[in-house]
């Protein structure tokens, strides 16, 4: 694959499109993903507004497209920052408030045992993210629940209903 920074954006969309390249092409070629999805209207992530359970002016809280368990949530900034080590202090004291009320709303809503945190925005290019990946009772503790298979994101009216609603006061 050739440097996308080499083609026009509406090729680029055109490409997405045909399904020639993914999000991982865009984070090798130094372009974030995340970002030009919002610039291309969900030309990469496809409009992730149904999912979206909380957002303010500076993060947006979504369930995610494959997750690795029910119920798994990422936290972005709404401005880019390629990873933690790039964040300033005010916005990383914020994200992780959040992330602290976020973990236990989702902990309440899908009556997980525990919720787990992890941030790793590796590759040329990438935008700061946060993963919280609830642990059920049925499955083990540890690291392992991380790297749980992921499947295909379910739609639960109700569930999002209930975050949203939670996440507002
Ligand atoms: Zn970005």
């Amino acid at each position: 694959m050739d440097n996308l920074k080499e083609y026009s954006k509406d090729e680029i969309i055109k490409m997405l499109e045909e399904k020639k390249i993914k999000a991982k092409d865009l984070t090798d070629s130094g372009i974030c993903p995340t970002c030009f999805n919002k610039e291309s209207n969900g030309a990469v992530f496809g409009d992730d507004t149904d999912k979206t359970i909380y957002e303010n002016d500076k993060f947006s809280v979504f369930l995610v497209g494959n997750p690795r368990a029910e119920g798994h949530t990422a936290i972005s900034t709404k401005k880019h920052f390629k990873d933690m080590m790039d964040i300033d202090d005010d916005t990383c004291k914020e994200i992780f408030v959040l992330a602290k009320k976020v973990m236990n709303v989702i902990r309440e809503v899908y009556k997980s045992e525990s919720v787990y945190l992890c941030t790793m925005c590796d590759g040329p290019m990438n935008h700061f993210h946060l993963q919280l990946i609830p642990r059920y009772s049925f499955e083990e503790r540890g690291s392992d629940n991380f790297v749980k298979p992921r499947f295909d994101y379910k739609e639960d009216k109700e569930k999002i209903e209930k975050l949203r609603e939670l996440l507002k006061n």
